[in-house]
């Protein structure tokens, strides 16, 4: 078995248990495998194994992979922070965006949106622990964003996504886990085509499913170490 294969098997094993402590079906929680920084060939190690849904931090890093490995069963979802001047690769390239934290952005991308391609998925990112530095909207912003996406003709609003500031305690993280649960069972009353929030990461997965998330963005513990020095050099976003 790869090293790989492995990964994956025991961050499936990790999803189940976190989701059985709480009464939740494994199946709900939709594990998305970041690649960022890893060949095409880690990937295709991950794709054997029976994963599908990859997130992307870097558009052309992103885009340069899609087109590569040309499948068309992957699933590639960018969750890096978005510029203007790259939506256009994001909207020709991705079929999701988690990072949408502006009217101008969205409209951008569903302009963008080839007609040949299903409308673009998207999440809007919330700044749930309101840091200074981190992309996001604050949660009040969120119905009036909400409605301005979801009228636009090539974007399909699906949820939420947040990266919430790291805490070591379960309890904390928890709680902010479920302010986000929150928001999103109240956008899934008014938007019914919303069904995805995304939240959890490596050492807050367990309090995000026992929240209420669906899906959980897990790189290093399927792909190992990235090497920031050299991916660095290696693209500007
Ligand atoms: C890198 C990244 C992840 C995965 O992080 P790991 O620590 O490697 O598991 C998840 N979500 C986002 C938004 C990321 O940028």
């Amino acid at each position: 078995m790869t090293s790989i294969k492995h990964n994956l098997q025991q961050v499936q094993q990790r999803i189940s248990a976190a989701a059985a402590q709480c009464g939740r079906c494994p199946q709900e929680i939709t594990l998305l495998a970041v690649s960022k920084t890893k060949p095409a060939s880690a990937i295709e190690e991950a794709v054997a194994a029976g994963q599908h849904c990859f997130g992307e931090n870097y558009v052309q890093e992103g885009v340069d992979k899609i087109q590569l490995l040309a499948n068309p069963d992957l699933v590639w979802h960018f969750i890096g922070p978005l510029q203007s001047n790259k939506s256009r690769l994001v909207a020709e390239n991705f079929d999701w965006c988690h990072t949408v934290d502006r009217l101008r952005i969205a409209e951008r991308l569903s302009q963008q949106r080839p007609d040949p391609l299903p409308p673009l998925n998207v999440l809007i990112q919330i700044n749930i622990s309101a840091e200074q530095s981190k992309s996001g909207i604050m949660l009040a912003e969120l119905p009036a964003l909400a409605q301005q996406i979801a009228a636009l003709p090539r974007l399909k609003l699906r949820g939420l996504m947040a990266i919430p500031a790291p805490q070591d305690d379960y309890a904390s993280q928890l709680a902010v886990c479920q302010q986000m649960a929150a928001a999103f069972k109240q956008l899934q009353q008014q938007y019914p085509g919303v069904d995805t929030l995304s939240l959890g990461m490596s050492d807050d997965m367990d309090a995000a499913i026992a929240a209420g998330s669906n899906m959980v963005r897990i790189g290093t513990a399927i792909f190992g170490a990235r090497d920031y020095v050299s991916a660095a050099a290696t693209h500007n976003n």
